[in-house]
């Protein structure tokens, strides 16, 4: 396994794999690889023959009074993951501010469906992430490249990115990976002290009720996230940032649950964001345990 600093000389191995015949394969990160991560590794592996991973905690992404400084760094144990993966290169750039020239001023910006939901509460958030994935897609010209669906937004930001600036990646959507009772993984998860980590399942648990509602035939948005919200509030210590229902395909608000749909939910833990989110009716990409009898 190679570990590359330097964007030139990430394009040039890409350009020798192709060259080559192979399919090359990206899953871009921040780093503290975990469960999920991998997780990517083996659906890109699937698809394609050259896996690139990149581990860059992208500054731009974060805004002024989020967690960029505290954002949890573990290179060489990020290194010895993807080597156990079968990771063919790692591309980490350094210095950091190689990804970002000086005077950079070139932004890639979505109009539409980066309006709600975190682009609402983090400004600025998915320029720095859509701008990032683009410079990613340029470096490696991935054939294909493999995004969590627990970032639901994000996922479709980037395919519609794609589409729009015609990338040639065809971009995959992996399952959410969750630890054992539920909680789904981030690196994030890390920040909470023992208390908070109970606390974290509301938003699982608030999920769960809203797959069980939506089984028994409820269809009103509004109900079934008050539900969800009375839900979360029974938790002292949550703030909620968001619970929506929105269409999957746009992610516009809906009233009625008629069409797919994705139920988002974005909480703070004490100082730590959390989200979390499910699909419906089909829900097979949230493995979303099934709930606890009462
Ligand atoms: P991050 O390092 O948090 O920026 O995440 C890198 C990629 O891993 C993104 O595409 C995430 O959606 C994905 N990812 C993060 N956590 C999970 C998870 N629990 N299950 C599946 N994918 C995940």
């Amino acid at each position: 396994m190679q570990i590359i600093n330097a964007g030139a000389e990430m394009n040039l191995i890409a350009d020798q794999w192709r060259r080559a015949g192979h399919a090359v394969g990206l899953v871009p990160t921040m780093g503290c690889l975990h469960a999920g991560h991998l997780s990517l590794v083996k659906l890109a592996r699937a698809a394609a023959d050259k896996i690139i991973l990149s581990v860059f905690v992208n500054p731009t992404q974060f805004g002024p009074n989020e967690d960029f400084k505290q954002y949890p760094r573990n290179f060489e144990r990020d290194a010895a993951l993807c080597r156990d993966a079968g990771v063919d290169a790692v591309f980490h750039p350094a210095p950091p501010e190689s990804m970002y020239a000086a005077d950079h001023s070139v932004w890639v910006r979505e109009d539409r469906m980066s309006r709600g939901l975190c682009g609402a509460s983090r400004p600025g958030h998915f320029t720095g992430v859509l701008t990032v994935v683009a410079k990613l897609f340029n470096i490696t010209r991935a054939d294909v490249a493999v995004f969590g669906q627990k970032d639901a937004q994000q996922a479709r930001l980037i395919r519609r990115m794609a589409r729009d600036l015609h990338c040639a990646a065809r971009i995959m959507i992996a399952p959410i990976v969750r630890e054992p009772d539920g909680l789904a993984m981030s690196s994030r998860n890390a920040y909470l002290a023992p208390a908070e980590r109970r606390d974290a399942l509301c938003l699982m648990r608030a999920l769960q009720l809203a797959r069980r509602l939506y089984r028994e035939g409820e269809r009103d948005a509004g109900r079934i996230c008050r539900s969800m919200v009375e839900q979360i509030q029974q938790t002292p210590s949550a703030r909620i940032d968001y619970a929506e229902i929105v269409d999957e395909a746009t992610l516009e608000p809906v009233e009625t649950m008629e069409r797919p749909i994705l139920i988002a939910l974005a909480v703070r833990i004490g100082q730590t964001r959390l989200i979390d989110n499910l699909l419906l009716p089909d829900d097979r990409l949230c493995n979303l345990p099934p709930a606890a009898q009462p």
